[in-house]
């Protein structure tokens, strides 16, 4: 900050001497924006430039909806910022002066006088919001001087060292770094109050006076400079510039870069700064500050929903210090009544304008509505499927704005489970229901109690399911919040910071149950008489509030009552409904096919219930594991001669067969992708001496034997080694044994009036050679198998691109291959030189070094593995132009990679059945335009 002070009276000067000239442009362009009656620069759709909050003030502003005129900073300014080195880009100063000028004249007042003076907020803003992530400072430009005019002018020194106090706190924590120095320290500032109103015998904030607040300062500012060595800055314009480059030091701060990790957005993007005149709610008893949403957004139920606090300011409801109101409850408030009228077209207004629920914040002075922010509301869901199905179907919103407005992976909350019926009953009248709080994240929870972030993260990087209490959190209980099954807080209201965080991540919440009570220090949960301490279980269902002693067994969603399980019609179940008219609204949209990676009947059933379209991979080898399957399998793994291979591999042939009539018929015609034997044979094969001697006994084998043979094919680099087509090359009759099977099965399928679609897949391909041995033999197997049953089968052969040889010469194999799947779990493996079960010792690490953006495993590597599928489907399709061209690995169910595959131009992804509801949404979301 020192340079930036240098410049200070330079820039002071100007913003004394100018005023009529526009401000001028910097290197990175227009670097602030105005938004007020007399001008405004930008608008909704700026939001990479101007912050979503910023963004929206200009939008709300041009439609006429009461805002405090101010302007937005640009994140552009913010990128230059921290490519300077941390310092502002030249000519920012002067430019915030003469803003402030021209905010002067709006407002006619002036900026660092106390008689009228005109009072700044300062608000960080991205592009995404990120609640709660960052922080804003209040009431900036007063300092003991002006206080005193603010006091005098307004007839109201409560309210003046009310506000004042607010700014140093917050200043003192945001600016100047005062902040608590451990978990479970409690707020130093907030220690300094709760001490003050102990001795002056205050209970509730409002309750202290003016005099009270004047000390109260007075202990803040000791308390500053007793832990900074530097006292409080009294220059307003110090104090803006101060509070400019704290909230640019934010878009860094740590909570903030969990939070971006969590939702992949980019480092690069920076924050806006939002300098705005001030408006209060502190005023006195007909002021007010609020939260709302124009619906509900837990149920997505069509109701007004939020909450006000009277006589307060800025975060006061959702940091909880006294308990909000219900907004409804506003339209029987004789003083607000009228407000709430206003409220009430407010609402109508955003959702027409917006076209989506808004999440909205707004301050009531003297009776006097102001719009202080809007946003697309956060919504579990639940109501984001409800709130697309209801708006499209009122008109109110775009069916293009619901698809691209979902945050797919969190349609996996649908299938989330809830409380086993007949436990919950029992637990119930057992009297095991402590109380009842606020229903703030729908679903079911049933854990181990904790009560501090650090502690919920040890127990589920453990594997316990854990649920955290708290009194109310904070960003700092971010990362315990995400580690926990569910999270429970005795104190705020459904705006506040853990209801905000859960509905957004999907978490189960109860908020404010006001009859727990929790004690940090003991490790104890107290209510309605009994005591849990840490590590008791605990259940909380957060559709109702109740929070109940002892675990709760938990059962399937409504959604997998009727799609998998089938114990409910589809008629009964709203979710259901609300879900499925999301689910055709995408189908329409999207270009990709979608199929399965499924092994077993039940699974594709499974599948097909979400949306299949075919069988995108079934491993082969997962059916030589079941019953009696393996003693086979290892006999042919152990015979040392073909004429043994192939006797073991008979009594195999009829469980493949059977496998596979069972799939093609769950199937009902649709295409399946079958992959021949992959995984190196050293895997099927038992590892210690006393199975090894089992095993022996079975098959009358000295035991010395078998070891040996387990030695011998004991490698190295067994990812990298006798696996994939390697293993059909070695010992074709392994292959053919399968292709029989393939073939046997199918031809009894279609015999029997079933359509049947197999694709041959052979694994691990990086020469043409290897493919054409494979396809010679598979055509030559189905030849035989066609002659003797007398059925023809239609079936492709063709690949899985998973080694980075075969992705360069793609030309070349398509020549043999009908079809390529891109395997990108090798393929990323392969590509990167880094083994997925062996990267958990140092992705972490990278992922926080920023050298990767997310886990390759998880999410495509686009510019690296996305390249060569890029060339290999370039190249494929040069050679054969009607190639078959999907993926099979892991990252056919991740939002990311799937947009990634259709821009790409497959034809299909496939993914685990429970996957295919967030393919199936993010397919759709890439049809309409979605880049990440
Ligand atoms: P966040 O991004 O964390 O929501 P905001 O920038 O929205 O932070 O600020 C938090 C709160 O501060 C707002 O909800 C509002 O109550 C209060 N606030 C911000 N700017 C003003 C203002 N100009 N006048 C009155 N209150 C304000
Ligand atoms: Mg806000
Ligand atoms: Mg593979």
């Amino acid at each position: 900050m020192a340079s930036t002070l240098g410049k200070k009276s330079s820039a002071k000067s100007s913003a004394k001497s100018s005023g009529k000239k526009e401000p001028r442009a910097s290197r990175s362009g227009r670097m602030i924006y105005y938004f007020g009656a007399k001008k405004c620069d930008g608008d909704g759709t700026m939001k990479p430039l101007l912050g979503g909050k910023g963004a929206n003030l200009a939008q709300m502003t041009k439609i006429g909806l009461p805002v405090p005129p101010g302007f937005t900073i640009t994140t552009q300014v913010c990128i230059d910022y921290y490519d300077n080195g941390k310092k502002f880009p030249k000519g920012l100063e002067e430019e915030i002066a003469s803003y402030v000028r021209l905010l002067e004249k709006e407002t006619g007042k002036k900026f660092g006088e106390g008689g009228n003076a005109l009072l700044l907020s300062v608000r960080s803003g991205a592009r995404d919001s990120m609640p709660g992530m960052m922080d804003t400072i209040l009431n900036l430009g007063l300092n003991d001087e002006t206080v005193k005019g603010l006091a005098a002018a307004t007839g109201n020194a409560r309210f003046a060292y009310d506000s004042y106090r607010r700014f140093v706190q917050m200043y003192g924590d945001v600016v100047m770094g005062v902040q608590k120095r451990h978990e479970n320290e409690h707020d130093p500032f907030e220690e300094v109050m709760e001490k003050l109103k102990h001795e002056v015998g205050a209970h509730n904030d409002t309750d202290l006076t003016a005099d009270a607040l004047r000390e109260l300062v007075k202990r803040y500012m000791q308390l500053i400079k007793q832990r900074t060595g530097k006292n409080f800055p009294q220059d307003p314009f110090d104090q803006l510039i101060g509070a400019v480059g704290a909230v640019f030091g934010s878009w860094m701060n740590e909570r903030a870069i969990i939070y971006r990790r969590k939702y992949k957005i980019p480092d690069e993007w920076g924050t806006a700064v939002n300098v705005q005149s001030m408006v209060f709610g502190n005023m006195g008893d007909d002021c007010a500050t609020g939260v709302a949403f124009t619906r509900d957004p837990a149920t997505g139920e069509d109701v007004f929903y939020g909450e006000y606090l009277v006589n307060a300011q800025g975060e006061d409801v959702v940091a909880g210090v006294r308990t909000p109101k219900p907004v409804a409850e506003m339209a029987n408030d004789p003083v607000f009544a009228g407000t709430y009228k206003q409220l009430e077209k407010v609402r109508e207004r955003l959702e027409k304008k917006f076209g989506d629920v808004q999440d909205f914040e707004f301050t009531i002075e003297k009776k006097k509505l102001y719009m202080l922010q809007t946003r697309h509301g956060k919504r579990t869901a639940l109501a984001y499927v409800k709130i697309a199905h209801d708006m499209v179907k009122q008109k109110l919103m775009t069916p293009e704005h619901a698809i691209q407005s979902a945050d797919p992976d969190a349609l996996s909350q649908l299938l989330a489970p809830v409380f086993d019926r007949a436990d919950y009953a029992a637990a119930k009248k057992a009297g095991r229901v402590l109380t009842t709080g606020l229903a703030a994240g729908p679903g079911a929870a049933t854990g181990q109690l904790v009560f501090t972030a650090a502690k919920a993260e040890e127990l589920a990087r453990a594997g316990k399911k854990v649920v955290l209490a708290r009194v109310e959190t904070s960003p700092e209980d971010l990362r315990g919040m995400i580690a926990a099954e569910g999270i429970l807080t005795s104190r705020g209201g459904v705006s506040s910071h853990a209801a905000l965080v859960a509905r957004q991540m999907g978490k189960v919440c109860v908020a404010g149950a006001g009859a727990v009570q929790i004690d940090y220090a003991k490790g104890t949960l107290s209510c309605a008489g009994q005591t849990l301490r840490e590590g008791d279980a605990i259940s909380i269902n957060g559709s109702t509030g109740e929070v109940l002693a002892g675990n709760v067994k938990t059962a399937d969603s409504e959604l997998l009552q009727v799609l998998i399980a089938r114990t409910m019609k589809p008629d009964d179940s709203d979710v259901y409904q609300y879900y499925s008219f999301i689910m055709k609204l995408a189908d329409k949209h999207r270009k990709l096919g979608l199929r399965t990676n499924a092994d077993t009947p039940e699974q594709v059933r499974q599948a097909i219930a979400f949306g299949a379209e075919g069988i995108g991979l079934t491993r082969t080898e997962h059916m030589f594991f079941e019953g009696d399957r393996i003693d086979a399998m290892r006999e042919m793994i152990l015979a040392t001669k073909e004429e043994a291979r192939r006797e073991a591999l008979g009594k195999l042939l009829p469980y493949q067969r059977d496998d596979f009539e069972g799939i093609f018929r769950a199937l009902e015609g649709r295409p399946a992708t079958i992959r021949l034997l992959d995984p190196p044979l050293h895997e099927f094969v038992p590892h210690d001496a006393k199975a090894q001697e089992d095993l022996a006994k079975k098959l009358k084998l000295s035991p010395d034997a078998v070891k040996a043979r387990v030695e011998a094919l004991h490698e190295f680099n067994p990812m990298l080694g006798h696996r994939g087509c390697r293993l059909g090359i070695s010992y074709p009759e392994i292959s053919e044994m399968q292709v029989r099977a393939i073939f046997e099965a199918a031809a009894k399928v279609q015999k029997s009036g079933v359509k049947v679609r197999p694709e041959i897949m052979i694994p691990l391909v990086g020469f043409r050679k290897e493919l054409d041995n494979q396809v010679e033999l598979t055509h030559k197997v189905a030849a035989q198998v066609q002659k003797e049953t007398g059925e023809k089968i239609k079936y492709l052969v063709g690949t899985m691109i998973e080694i980075p040889r075969g992705a360069l010469t793609a030309d070349d194999i398509a020549e043999t291959a009908e079809f390529f799947s891109f395997g990108t779990n090798d393929l990323t493996q392969t590509t990167l030189g880094m083994s997925r079960d062996d990267s958990a010792s140092f992705l972490p690490h990278y992922a926080e070094l920023g050298i990767v953006k997310a886990n390759p495993f998880a999410s495509l590597d686009t510019t690296g593995v996305g390249q060569l599928m890029q060339i290999a489907v370039e190249k494929g399709r040069k050679t054969r132009k009607d190639i078959k061209l999907g993926i099979c690995g892991e990252h056919g169910g991740d939002p990311h990679s799937v947009v990634f595959c259709h821009h790409v131009g497959l034809d299909y992804v496939s993914c685990s059945p429970f996957r295919l509801p967030v393919a199936r949404l993010a397919a759709a979301q890439a049809a309409l335009g979605k880049t990440y």
